[in-house]
């Protein structure tokens, strides 16, 4: 069975965004940029998938600038994918173009089980696995924490409000990763010199003759709002009476 990991290019989960000074989104200039941290979770479960002979090759595939090549689709190879796919975009496409490219990509490629992040943590929008099984119309797993896949079926436990759910797929499918499914082993060195070896087919957008045109608009970004100072008392007493006097005791 192959598996499909779709990933995404998003600012380094270190790095503090910045708003651009007219607002209309975030300042990306020289700032480092990573694996979407859902989708390093991603390539984590299909290559154990493959360590346990389940799964017999790990595509991952990317929609975005051809920089993707060098920094985040060789770590991905590093970790352990075995070829990648760019279908390269200098526009950020919006969740929906990027699922209806995906599934011209399951089209051609054929997974038995697509493993996508739950979100990317730029957009934060938790919409692509879904739109990708809806347009499939695939079962589709969310939130993985576990996930037990043999060449039929899939099982993926999920973190639901409360307590966990487990739900039993035939496959194809597709699952989207929760933060607790795994922990993502790190590209060593001398896995990204070997990774360098492993192919990358490079696509345009129009090859796959999709209309990802936007449909969302974005009015404005703001900074979170800031934090007030707080004060320093000197005694529990002091504290109580402050308390009491913002009515929080009595
Ligand atoms: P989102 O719906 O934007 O929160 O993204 C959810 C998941 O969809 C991500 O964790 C990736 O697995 C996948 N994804 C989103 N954008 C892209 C992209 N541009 N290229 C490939 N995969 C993507």
């Amino acid at each position: 069975m192959k598996v499909l990991v779709p990933v995404k290019r998003v600012l380094d989960y270190n790095v503090k965004p910045r708003v651009k000074a007219d607002g209309s989104g975030i300042d990306l200039a020289n700032l480092k940029m990573s694996l979407n941290p859902f989708d390093e979770i991603a390539i984590e479960e299909a290559v154990r998938l493959k360590e346990k002979g389940t799964a017999t090759e790990v595509v991952v595939v990317t929609v975005g600038v051809a920089k993707a090549e060098t920094d985040i689709l060789l770590t991905a190879r590093a970790m352990g994918a075995d070829r990648a796919i760019l279908i390269q975009s200098d526009d950020e496409v919006e969740p929906l173009g990027v699922a209806k490219l995906l599934a011209k990509v399951v089209e051609e490629e054929a997974p038995g089980l697509v493993i996508l992040g739950k979100q990317a943590i730029d957009d934060d929008a938790n919409q692509t696995g879904q739109m990708l099984a809806a347009l499939l119309n695939w079962p589709q797993g969310t939130f993985a924490s576990k996930v037990e896949a043999d060449g039929e079926r899939v099982k993926v436990t999920r973190e639901v409000d409360g307590g966990l759910e487990t739900v039993d797929l035939k496959l194809p499918a597709i699952v989207t990763t929760d933060l607790r499914l795994n922990e993502p082993r790190y590209a060593t060195l001398p896995n990204i010199m070997k990774a360098k070896s492993k192919p990358v087919a490079k696509k345009t957008v129009a090859d796959y003759g999709v209309d990802v045109s936007p449909r969302i608009k974005t009015l404005k970004v703001t900074e979170p709002g800031k934090r007030q100072a707080g004060i320093k008392v000197g005694s529990v007493d002091e504290l109580v009476e402050r308390l009491k006097g913002m009515g929080v005791a009595k």
